[in-house]
């Protein structure tokens, strides 16, 4: 779904400078500033605030679709948007320090080391409130008990759910996608397979559902974790077309857990696009 906003960021950015060379002209122009009505004088020389200022920055750094799908009205909106972005950053500080954020990016641009393994794991076995398709899964901590959240939820509608695949190491990732490229190619592995080290999997917050094919999607779970997994903090990581922008075909098996509050933001602000948000977080942190 299309996003109705529309943002002039550079045009208002200008308007709205009262140093800007074309007020420096128009107040020239303009032989008492008591001429003025009152209510204008106040509109032109309204500074823009800091944070609006890098709000703009770091939306210039996005990519041309980013900027295509995600747009803001004015100023006014932009503070809005911001209001929101600073609780998630707040929300950031409060997750445990001995580990990385549960918003950090990673993608086909953006890795994590290869030692890198969550600080704590824990085992996802077989139980009372979801199925498992194998004995040696794990995953983060956090998404590990919101898994059991969204379980619940699942079973109250009668679902439970098949967890399929959890947390993998690095060097798992490597064997994967090894044998993918031997089965398909290195061209058409990549659009399905994360080399190791840029791997969601490999941050054990993510989680592949099911029979991990397109036609779970058309399922009564799939249907029902896609309607319903954001109520818990799950996102969907890869959307259909947009392979482009995450670097994944469609994916309606793979859902990352980023909290309820991150899920509500991306929906809000992000057309829903998880990428576009973790991004922008990410682009936002590392601005001054
Ligand atoms: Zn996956």
């Amino acid at each position: 779904m299309r996003c109705s906003r529309v943002l002039i960021i550079g045009a208002s950015l200008l308007m709205l400078n009262p140093f800007s060379a074309c007020s420096k002209s128009n107040t020239k122009n303009v032989p008492e500033t008591k001429a003025l009505p009152e209510n204008k004088t106040v509109t032109q020389v309204k500074a823009v605030s800091p944070e609006v200022k890098k709000a703009k920055l770091v939306y210039s750094k996005m990519s041309g679709r980013f900027k295509n799908d995600i747009q803001f009205k004015d100023d006014a909106e932009i503070e809005s948007f911001i209001a929101d972005l600073n609780e998630i950053l707040e929300e950031e500080k409060t997750f445990p320090e001995n580990d990385v954020s549960l918003f950090y990016l990673i993608d086909k641009k953006h890795n994590i080391g290869s030692d890198y393994v969550p600080a704590e794991l824990i085992p996802v076995k077989q139980c009372s409130l979801f199925n498992v398709s194998r004995n040696d899964l794990s995953l983060r901590k956090e998404a590990y008990d919101a898994l059991k959240v969204l379980s619940e939820a699942a079973l109250a509608d009668g679902i439970k759910l098949m967890v399929s695949s959890t947390y993998r190491s690095y060097t798992y990732q490597t064997g994967l996608f090894n044998r993918y490229v031997a089965q398909d190619g290195v061209e058409l592995a990549e659009r399905y397979s994360a080399r190791p080290g840029t791997s969601q999997h490999q941050l054990g917050v993510a989680v592949d559902f099911g029979s991990i094919t397109d036609d779970w999607g058309d399922t009564k779970m799939g249907k029902w974790v896609y309607e319903n997994a954001a109520k818990y903090g799950w996102s969907l990581s890869f959307p259909r077309e947009y392979e482009d922008v995450t670097g994944y075909m469609w994916e309606c098996w793979h859902f990352r857990y980023i909290g309820v509050k991150a899920c509500r933001f991306q929906e809000k602000w992000f057309n829903n696009i998880q990428q576009y948000m973790l991004e922008f977080i990410n682009e936002w942190n590392l601005t001054e």
